[in-house]
């Protein structure tokens, strides 16, 4: 180090605060710190050159606005000399601090000062040498104060506050109660239209276009502004990550659902999402604006049409295709032929073929998907055909009638033929206290009987079952309404859209012998494709006879 005297170091004093680390009192302040370093500056007749500041940045970053612009001076040999009220204002982090004090100030000939700790790198005082154990001091300290304030945070979102600084959209604070959400009135409506179109079946780019080409502002850009719509919007546009972050936000369901991202540690600022059992949630918080009803739709639709980006091709099918007989998704995979050269096609197989033993299914998922398509686009056009529909759909319901009166007839056939077993045992039982039959015929005949009986309650319990499987769920005036949009929408799409398909199809389930098994979400529909063959075979007839 360089021999100079008092009058030739050029100081920069450095002040740090920062509520993070706790400095709460009076003696951290910006003033106090500033009039202790002034005051030794004219103490010791050092020259002061300039005062840098950071004000609540923490010290266990060394990433400071005001740190990075006296580094820079240092560099520029603008200053040789550097104060702090202590070592902590330095840093709190122990390995950062020491790398400062021990190898970068003597590189760059600067002399470092900590008053209050008696550090003075300038001297060969014994004081340097705690320097080391000070600085892990100050780093325990952080770490201390990390871990409390973090515990109060979690008590108070346990509570249901709110404590993020910024609100979903949609949402404001409460003008007095702190913490507390409410709704923004101005972006309820647009909030309810999101959410009512994705759950209509349209999709998140769908969504983005429209609130882009009606001038909508996006989350970020009506917080930085305060606008919701303006004509003239340059930028702010809307995405699909938002969109479906919003759909999945049950803040608009009333919950407060915090502890979503942690920070790996006090030193670290990674953040990582915390895993969903270890979130807090608080339900009824505050106003919703979606109901449930609505939002759990929507989280089905999410859920089915699924996230995975990293797939190069999403099939149209995918999520819907489930075994016939173990009941697991099945999976669609790239096969080659076993001819060479040839390119891989993909085959749907059960999953559980391998581990379990299911039926090794290999059907080629291209003629499938062509084959379901071509099936629903004629269910749902024999459907959008009001006068065909009903005219076929009352001659399946009057089928279904017969089915239904064969099985009563069935069933009333098999009480008379119990109760006929009944009265024989009884009459059978005063023949034998009569003495008429002999006790051991009464016993190999009543065996029989019951043997007859038991085997008719078994028919009884198998009929009624199949009796209350005919009985037609009614799809209420909503639902009708609801099935003939979609259906109206879907014949109108030149590509079948998944979202659609979702909201038409449950599932479909394919056996060893590729059965083809259809669940759609209206019975109206099940039942059509039940006896696909018979409506598709009278359609053609009523069709063919329109021509005429
Ligand atoms: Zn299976």
């Amino acid at each position: 180090m360089l021999d100079l005297s008092n009058e030739q170091f050029k100081v920069g004093m450095y002040i740090r605060l920062s509520r993070e680390d706790g400095d709460k009192q009076e003696s951290e302040s910006i003033s106090n710190q500033r009039n202790i370093l002034q005051r030794y500056v004219k103490e010791k007749n050092l020259t002061l050159v300039k005062e840098y500041i950071d004000d609540g940045i923490s010290g266990t970053t060394f990433n400071r606005p005001g740190f990075n612009e006296m580094l820079q001076d240092i560099e520029n040999k603008n200053i040789n000399m550097v104060i702090t009220k202590d070592l902590s204002r330095l840093g709190r982090d122990y390995i950062k601090t020491g790398f400062y004090i021990e190898e970068y100030f003597p590189k760059n000939n600067v002399r470092y000062i900590a008053i209050t700790d008696d550090i003075d790198t300038y001297l060969d005082s014994n004081n340097n040498d705690i320097t080391p154990f000070k600085a892990i001091m100050n780093d325990m300290y952080a770490k201390d104060i990390s871990k409390k304030i973090r515990s109060v945070y979690k008590e108070k979102q346990k509570q249901g506050e709110y404590l993020c600084s910024t609100t979903a959209y949609g949402y404001k604070k409460h003008p007095s109660i702190r913490n507390k959400l409410v709704v923004d009135r101005k972006l309820q409506g647009i909030v309810k239209k999101i959410f009512d179109m994705y759950s209509n079946g349209q999709g998140s780019l769908e969504i983005v276009n429209y609130l882009n080409s009606h001038q909508y502002l996006s989350p970020l850009g009506y917080r930085k502004t305060g606008v919701i719509q303006d004509e003239n919007k340059t930028g702010y546009n809307w995405n699909e990550v938002t969109i479906c972050n919003m759909l999945r936000n049950e803040v608009y369901i009333g919950n407060t659902v915090q502890n979503k991202k942690s920070v790996i540690s006090y030193k670290v600022k990674k953040i990582r999402t915390v895993e969903k059992e270890n979130q807090i949630r608080v339900n009824n918080t505050h106003e919703p604006i979606i109901d449930k009803d609505t939002f759990e739709k929507v989280q089905c639709i999410l859920k089915k049409r699924g996230t995975n980006t990293k797939l190069k091709y999403d099939y149209l099918l995918r999520g819907l295709l489930y075994c016939y007989h173990c009941k697991r998704k099945l999976q669609i995979v790239l096969k080659k032929n076993s001819k060479r050269n040839s390119k891989a096609h993909p085959y749907i197989t059960c999953s559980d073929a391998k581990v379990r033993g299911c039926y090794p299914l290999s059907m080629n998922y291209e003629k499938l998907e062509k084959h379901i398509t071509s099936i629903l686009k004629k269910i749902c056009k024999i459907y959008a055909d009001k006068e065909v529909f009903e005219r076929i759909y009352e001659k399946y319901q009057n089928k279904t009638l017969d089915i239904k009166i064969d099985y009563r007839n069935k069933l009333l056939q098999i009480n008379k033929n119990i109760n006929e077993i009944n009265s024989n045992l009884d009459k059978m039982y005063i023949d034998k206290l009569k003495g008429v039959l002999q006790e051991e015929d009464y016993i190999r005949i009543s065996k029989k009987l019951i043997f007859e009986r038991t085997k008719l309650n078994e028919q009884k319990k198998e009929l009624i079952q199949k009796l209350s499987k005919t009985e037609e769920k009614v799809d209420n005036k909503n639902r009708k309404k609801e099935i003939e949009e979609l259906i109206e929408n879907f014949l109108k799409l030149e590509k079948i859209d998944k979202m659609y398909l979702y909201r038409l199809i449950n599932k479909i389930e394919i056996d060893k012998d590729k059965n083809i098994y259809i669940y759609f979400n209206f019975s109206k529909l099940n039942s059509m494709a039940k006896n696909m063959d018979e409506f598709i075979r009278i359609e053609e007839l009523i069709s063919e006879k329109n021509v005429y």
